[in-house]
């Protein structure tokens, strides 16, 4: 095993960190917590991408999620292409929106009516001020633990970008805001009761990673999706299911649909938008008709449903809706967690389309990540980020895979003698 040549990726990171704070356009993509200095990609195709440097890795980060089909797939290229030559934006209704959400309506039975923006943190943010405008109430249950983007009420435990640089929330976000966020642990349905018990006259809504995926990889306990549900249902809480990550990824339908749950509300991002940049929340007709030009609550967007977004997404799901999709994509993860099951000091656990692992301490992992590197394989540079197949990591990729990791597991062995 060779340390890498990466002498355009550092000279890059050189001239970004002059101009774009830490070099990075997201903090997740900087290599803090691991150490080193991130790779910068050219292209990539299927379940391979490929550095400035023509190094090759195998994804398992897929731009933390949308990219569900591989890299580059056909389809969604051409479906791109296509709209871009009739037109990068209008600022005014398209077809291709209205079949998007005719789809997203039809795939999940919660969603009756959707509104498109342009990120998974927008669709958050846009939930919540809609579930406070319905219920006229200002607080809202979070779970530490679980990501909903950037939004500053949101902001508080808010998982894996936060816990990989060991900060509790954000500088910049107000008292007030702060305030009205009540954090809860995840998993823990008499915690809930307990704040409700207290606060129920205050509390707007719930908002939940039905599946914690910011946190690596935490699944619900039995009765905590169920519980949430019965406790919204008693106080005139609003349930909002944030699936940016695991709508179209765990099962088509979400986890809503794999645990039987009715959200409120869901927020959809990432796979939604195949590559592009998309967002949209969506939910019960009588709370989303609250929406402007409906009702008083505001919310807008210039490029909100853009056309060649639309496409993209459009063009992921229907590939998305071919018989075996969610077989495939379970049985690799779970492929996956069994190369790792032959390590003690790994446990990992696997549902649909996106897989966690956790090394018992911490430095174990920095070494791991950068031993994949070196042999090919691009994993989230933080211990507490979920990884992610597509269809496009075949028994070939997931072969090279089991090679990488021995061979990064020995690297471990040789450094702990
Ligand atoms: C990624 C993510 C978001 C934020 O989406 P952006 O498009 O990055 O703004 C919100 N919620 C969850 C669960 C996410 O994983």
């Amino acid at each position: 095993m060779e340390p890498k040549n990466c002498l355009q990726s550092n000279e890059l990171f050189h001239r970004a960190q002059q101009v774009i704070p830490g070099g990075v356009n997201s903090p997740v993509r900087a290599f803090g917590a691991v150490g080193g200095s991130p790779r910068f990609f050219s292209h990539g195709q299927g379940a391979y991408i490929y550095d400035v440097d023509n190094n090759q890795y195998i994804d398992y980060v897929c731009s933390w999620g949308p990219l569900i089909l591989g890299h580059s797939h056909p389809k969604v290229v051409n479906a791109i292409e296509k709209a871009t030559h009739k037109g990068a934006s209008f600022g005014a209704p398209t077809s291709i929106e209205v079949e998007l959400a005719e789809l997203i309506t039809k795939i999940m039975p919660s969603i009756d009516m959707v509104r498109m923006v342009n990120s998974g943190t927008e669709a958050c943010m846009s939930a919540i001020r809609l579930a406070r405008g319905f219920t006229k109430r200002n607080k809202i249950v979070k779970f530490s633990s679980c990501y909903h983007g950037h939004t500053d009420s949101l902001l508080v435990k808010a998982g894996s970008g936060l816990l990989t640089f060991g900060i509790a929330g954000s500088a910049g976000v107000t008292q007030d805001s702060a305030e009205q966020t009540i954090v809860a642990p995840y998993n823990d349905i008499d915690a809930v009761e307990d704040i409700f018990n207290k606060h129920h006259a205050d509390i707007a809504a719930i908002i939940v990673e039905p599946i914690a995926a910011n946190s690596n990889l935490i699944l619900p306990n039995p009765n905590f999706l169920p519980g949430l549900r019965k406790i919204c249902d008693k106080y005139n809480s609003i349930l909002i299911f944030d699936e940016v990550i695991t709508g179209f990824r765990v099962a088509l339908g979400g986890a809503q649909e794999l645990y039987n749950v009715r959200a409120d509300l869901t927020c959809l991002g990432k796979v939604i938008g195949g590559g592009m940049p998309v967002g949209a929340f969506g939910g019960r007709q009588d709370i989303m008709q609250l929406l402007a030009p409906l009702g008083p609550v505001y919310q807008a967007g210039t490029l909100s449903g853009n056309p060649v977004a639309m496409a993209a997404g459009l063009a992921t799901i229907q590939e998305l809706q071919q018989s075996d999709t969610y077989t495939q994509l379970s049985t690799t993860s779970a492929e996956v967690c069994k190369i790792f099951s032959k390590y003690p000091q790994v446990s990992a656990r696997h549902i649909g389309g996106l897989f966690g692992f956790s090394f018992t301490n911490e430095e174990e992992f920095k070494l791991f990540f950068h031993a994949m590197l070196d042999n090919g394989v691009y994993l989230a540079p933080s211990a507490f980020e979920a990884g992610f197949v597509s269809t496009a990591h075949d028994k070939q990729v997931l072969s090279e895979t089991a090679v990488a990791i021995e061979k990064s597991m020995k690297v471990l062995e040789e450094v702990a003698i």
